[in-house]
């Protein structure tokens, strides 16, 4: 493996979806064409994994799984922030700002309130 790629966590992920992919395709046998489209995309993802693995163009590789990094940890922090929404639901609410979609969080029971977007400065109305 002296020169190669070697396992990385992009790598862990292909043949994690590989093998789920593969579980997909054996659930919806009934349903030919997408058992064959879930196989397919198995095998590829099983072929672009082992590709990876043996790759010689470190750089490359390394820079794939840094994006991977960057996106795994987008999905982490958008269940993160959805958790803390869900615990603190009973003491505020939260609202999108209408034009640049930022996220507000404001008490709960204060009646009408003039919101002022903190990323944007919109100010909008919304009953908390
Ligand atoms: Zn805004």
């Amino acid at each position: 493996m002296a020169g190669r790629n070697g396992y990385d966590a992009f790598s862990m992920f292909l043949l994690v979806a590989a093998m789920v992919l593969l579980i997909l395709a054996r659930v919806f046998y009934r349903a030919p064409f997408l058992a064959v489209v879930f196989q397919l995309g198995s095998w590829a993802a099983l072929i672009y994994c082992i590709w990876r693995v043996l790759s010689r163009d470190l750089y490359k590789r390394q820079r794939e799984n840094a994006k991977y990094y960057e996106k795994q940890q987008a999905v982490l922090r958008w269940f993160r922030s959805l958790k803390d929404r869900w615990q603190q639901r009973k003491e505020y609410k939260f609202f999108r700002c209408p034009s640049c979609h930022a996220l507000l969080r404001v008490p709960r029971g204060k009646g009408k309130l003039l919101l002022t977007c903190r990323k944007c400065g919109n100010r909008f109305e919304r009953k908390s």
